[in-house]
Formats: C-alpha cells, sequence, structure tokens
C-alpha cells in the first residue's frame, strides 16, 4: 500500500532525560555541582561524581521494588541529592514527584495519596513534617533520609539512609527510561481554587522544554555560566533549569535552606555566580540587602525572574542601580514551566533605556515551540493589537493535555475542543508578539463594568519610592459592584507613605476608576507556598474585618 506521504529516514531515537546526563558526563565531566550545606560550608563534587551516583540511585530503586511508571516522592531543598534524584528516578523508569516543602498538611496528605506515591526522599531538616502526617500516608513503603546525622531518631516508620542504600550498590546500571513518551516527573499546582492538580511530564516534554530553554533567545545558558536556581525543584521542576545546566555543562549552585537575602548575597559572591532564578518577592530583597551591604556583583550577569509580574521598577533598580540584567519569563506548572520570555531583540537596540524596561517588564514572546493566543468570552480569537485583552490560551509539546488522574467531565474547563490549554491568565499581546499579562481572571476586579488590572496597579505603587510591597484586591461594593482595596508595606517605618500622595502617584497613570478606595497600611504580605502574594488570604482576611 503507498503511503500518503513521503516518511522521513532518519533514527527512532528517543529524547529521553538520561540522554542528557550521558552528554555531560561524557563532555562536562570536571563541571562543578555545588551545595550549600546546613552549616554554611559548600559541598561540591563534578558531574562525573553525580553520574556514578545516579547509577548507584537506580540499582537501589529498583532493589526497593520500584518498577516503571511507579511514582518516588522528593520532600527537599534544592541540593545536589535532590538532583541525583531529578535524574535517578527518571532514569529508573519511574516518575519524579518534587513535593512542595511549604504546603499545609492536608494538602501534602491529599497529594502524596493522589499521586500513591511509593517511596519518599525526604532531607533530614524536614522529617518532621512527614512525621505529623505518617500515619495517614499508607501507600508509602520507605522514608529515605537524605543529608541523615549520625545517630538521628525518627518517629516515621521504614526509615532507611540514602548514603549508606548508595555505598552499598553497584555504579553499573542500564536505564530503564527507553521510551521518549514514559511519565518523568510530577509536579502539583499549588491549588488556589480546590485541590491541587497533577501535571504529568514526559521525558519527551522535558527534553524539548530543555532544548528551549536553552535557544539563545531565552535563557541560553553556556558551559561558562555559574547557575542558581533559588527557585524551588519542587516549584516546576525549578523551571527546567537543572536540566539546561546539564545539557551545557553548566555550573550548578544550589542553596539549599539558605534562602534568605543576606546569605543568597554572600552565595553569588563567593561561588562567582552568573545567573540566578526566581520570582520578584526574593529579588525585592535581595536588592534591599545589596543597597544596604553592597556585594561584588561582577560576575552575576543576568536574573532571570518569573512566577508573577517582575515591577517595572524592580527590573530598572536592578540594571540601572547594580547592572544586572533582568530577563522576565512568563509560565506555568502547566507549561513545564516556560512559555514567554522578554528579551529585546536587535530591533529595540536604538530604544531608549526608558523604553527598554517597558519591554522588559512584559511578559515577552512566545518561546519557539510555544503557541499563544488571546480569547474573548465567546472563545473568539482577539487580534495582536497590543490594546485587545482576552484569556490566554496556549499549546505546544511541553504543556499538558490533561491533569493527572482528572475527571473527564471537568476536562473542558482546562482545555478548548481544539486542544488549547485555558491558562486563565488575562493578556494582551502586541503586533511582534510580546505579551503582557493584565491579570488572573480570578483577580480581576470589575468596576462599574470596568475591568481594572490589580497587577498594574501593584506594579505602580511598588515604583514609589515609600513603598516596599503592594498588594490590590477587589472588594464588594454596592454601587461599583466591586472596588480594588491597596494593601501595602512602607519602605521605611520612618518614612511611612500616605494615601494621597499614593493616590496622587496613581492618578498620573491611571483613570480615576481605576484609583482604590481604600489603603490598608500593614508590615507583612502573606505568600503562597511558592513565594507569591497570596491573594486569596488578603481576600478571606478583608471579609473577616481582620485586613486593617
Ligand atoms: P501556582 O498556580 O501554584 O501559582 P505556577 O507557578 O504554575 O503555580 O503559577 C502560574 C501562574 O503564575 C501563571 O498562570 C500566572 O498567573 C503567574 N505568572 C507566572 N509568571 C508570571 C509573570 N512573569 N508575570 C505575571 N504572572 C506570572
Amino acid at each position: 500500500m503507498t503511503q500518503p506521504f513521503l516518511p522521513g529516514q532518519m533514527m527512532d531515537y528517543p529524547l529521553t532525560i538520561d540522554r542528557i546526563l550521558e552528554h555531560a558526563n561524557q563532555l562536562y565531566s570536571s563541571k562543578r555541582i555545588i551545595t550549600k550545606q546546613a552549616d554554611g560550608s559548600f559541598h561540591q563534587y563534578t558531574y562525573a561524581d553525580l553520574y556514578k551516583r545516579v547509577k548507584r540511585l537506580g540499582n537501589v530503586l529498583h532493589r526497593l521494588g520500584v518498577r516503571p511508571g511507579d511514582r518516588v516522592a522528593t520532600f527537599s531543598w534544592n541540593n545536589y541529592q535532590h538532583l541525583e534524584l531529578y535524574y535517578g528516578i527518571p532514569g529508573a523508569g519511574a516518575v519524579c514527584h518534587t513535593l512542595n516543602i511549604r504546603l499545609s498538611a492536608d494538602q501534602l496528605i491529599y497529594i502524596i495519596n493522589h499521586a500513591e506515591d511509593k517511596l519518599i526522599f525526604v532531607d533530614a531538616s524536614l522529617v518532621p513534617m512527614l512525621e505529623a502526617i505518617a500515619d495517614k500516608i499508607k501507600e508509602v513503603k520507605n522514608f529515605i533520609i537524605l543529608n541523615a546525622p549520625t545517630g538521628m531518631k525518627t518517629k516515621l516508620p521504614y526509615v532507611l539512609n540514602y548514603e549508606e542504600l548508595l555505598m552499598g550498590t553497584s555504579e553499573e546500571f542500564e536505564w530503564l527510561s527507553t521510551d521518549e513518551s514514559m511519565a518523568m516527573g510530577l509536579c502539583y499546582t499549588s491549588g488556589t481554587t480546590g485541590h491541587p492538580k497533577g501535571v504529568l511530564y514526559s521525558h519527551r516534554s522535558m527534553f524539548l522544554h530543555t532544548y528551549g530553554i536553552n535557544l539563545a533567545n531565552c535563557f541560553g545558558f553556556v558551559s561558562s555560566d555559574v547557575v542558581m536556581p533559588v527557585v524551588p525543584q519542587f516549584h516546576a521542576q525549578a523551571w527546567g533549569l537543572p536540566y539546561a545546566c546539564a545539557m551545557v555543562g553548566a555550573d550548578i549552585v544550589m542553596p539549599a535552606m539558605h534562602l534568605a537575602a543576606a546569605p543568597l548575597a554572600d552565595t553569588i559572591e563567593k561561588m562567582h555566580v552568573s545567573i540566578a532564578a526566581g520570582v520578584p518577592t526574593l529579588w525585592t530583597g535581595l536588592y534591599q540587602e545589596l543597597k544596604a551591604n553592597p556585594r561584588d556583583l561582577s560576575k552575576l550577569r543576568t536574573l532571570i525572574v518569573g512566577g508573577s509580574a517582575m515591577p517595572r521598577s524592580l527590573i530598572e533598580a536592578f540594571e540601572k542601580e547594580l547592572n544586572v540584567k533582568v530577563v522576565h519569563a512568563w509560565g506555568m506548572t502547566e507549561m513545564s514551566p516556560v512559555g514567554t520570555v522578554s528579551n529585546l531583540q536587535d530591533k529595540h537596540l536604538a530604544l531608549s533605556n526608558e523604553e527598554k524596561w517597558d519591554i522588559k517588564a512584559m511578559q515577552g514572546y512566545p518561546v519557539s515551540g510555544v503557541e499563544i493566543r488571546i480569547v474573548d468570552e465567546e472563545g473568539l480569537i482577539l487580534p495582536w493589537d497590543g490594546k485587545s485583552v482576552g484569556e490566554l490560551q496556549v499549546r505546544g509539546p511541553w504543556v499538558v493535555k490533561r491533569y493527572f488522574k482528572q475527571d473527564p467531565d471537568t476536562v473542558a474547563d482546562n482545555f478548548t475542543k481544539d486542544g488549547w490549554f485555558k491558562t486563565g491568565d488575562v493578556a494582551s499581546v502586541s503586533s511582534d508578539g510580546y505579551m503582557k499579562i493584565t491579570d488572573r481572571t480570578k483577580d480581576l476586579i470589575k468596576s462599574g463594568g470596568e475591568w481594572i488590572s490589580s497587577v498594574e496597579l501593584e506594579n505602580s505603587l511598588v515604583a514609589h519610592p515609600k513603598v516596599r510591597e503592594a498588594a490590590v484586591i477587589a472588594v464588594p461594593d454596592e454601587k461599583w459592584g466591586e472596588r480594588p482595596l491597596a494593601i501595602v508595606i512602607h519602605a521605611s517605618p520612618d518614612h511611612p507613605a500616605d494615601r494621597v500622595e499614593l493616590m496622587d502617584h496613581l492618578a498620573k497613570k491611571f483613570a480615576k476608576i481605576w484609583l482604590p478606595g481604600k489603603f490598608v497600611f500593614v508590615t507583612e504580605i502573606p505568600k503562597t507556598s511558592v513565594g507569591k502574594i497570596d491573594k486569596k488570604v488578603l481576600r478571606q482576611r478583608y471579609k473577616e474585618g481582620t485586613l486593617v
């Protein structure tokens, strides 16, 4: 029978994660993986060491009864053992399920049982959190402790010691990741509405995502880079950075639990970090630390920022005052996670700095491989004119197709009939493809029939010199339906901002209807488990009358 097309004649070569590690071991065996230890010292070894230990881990997993498709969980900081699990679990054909260490006990119980995790690898410092829920997660066969101090005691049942297990096995192991369509990773969204939802990555999707983010017009790591993922390994696979580093032989610096601004600044300076990645709130703190206690940042070339909108004023502050380039990216757990990136292009080079920062504050253009579109409430596709605003939908080889074990009746809530994923974000796209998020659907404020963007108000508020952090939420209003309420932390208690000057500041940019009727000044704004402003908690506090 004749084929309707001429098939290509290329090898059927599986895009599996073990290929990345094999490549790193062959080409970059002496490049380093550095981890800050609990006592503040640095552990350092090479990709060759990583490779050998991952092979041993493959044997350990097999001996513990892990079979292809099984879910194996991690509960840890960013450290070299966690990196070994990133390669070892998928290499053994299983699924690396990264548990978020900041979730509540109830959420953890739900996720572990929903995923049917067979083993949990847990850092010794985090054991108490699992002890508290151990009797409710019955399917877990063993808890394997990383960094266990000698003589460690725990109430966890069926406990094993990671180092002892590795010591007792061979470095010979044949990868069991034989097919690129096999699942290799599982990550749950933080569940701001309802139960957390699981996203099951395949070897192929993660491999292609790694290529995508390594493009020169995305993050473009090179072998001379020293990359510090501050974004946790449990937050959307540390944005894929651990795989991207191995693909090009970049050194990796893991900060473990040392995530406050001062120790981060110390690590950047001491380890000559060239690229650091994390959410904006982290960089607000780092900026203040660096201004108060300057460090040598001559090696730091780029900050990668995503997870929530990076305020333009903070981009400007890093670039102008500290000479550190900011790369703003947008993504979701559902997208492995990188979707768009706001790099400048050659056509922008002649622009003024002010105009460049305007572009960088947008969420940017889609990484090759990802397609984006915006649609109105009826699902009609809107033009890329920089003005039309609609729901952002995406598709591509590293975008989720279904949530893990999703009830078929709910699939239409998240996916269109023609195969696009509904992000729940609201955005516009410029004629040359730069996307700008105006809000999450659930955070938009509808006032007197007009949509108000909480993100734009927040970005403008934090640009005021007397404001350190700001959040804007919708509160019910009899006349207007909803009105924006601004919650503000002063930059300094000695020079507090007042409502009138902040209103004047906003009035320069926004129509009157956009201006928040009320300001609340606080000393702390609640954050989600991945460091974003927790508007659900703020709305709840307002409802209870405790936001005053
Ligand atoms: P969670 O849903 O648990 O917060 P994700 O990290 O997957 O976890 O969140 C994805 C969401 O984060 C996006 O849908 C978007 O609303 C927001 N987001 C991510 N990056 C940016 C960004 N650069 N600017 C604005 N919002 C962002």
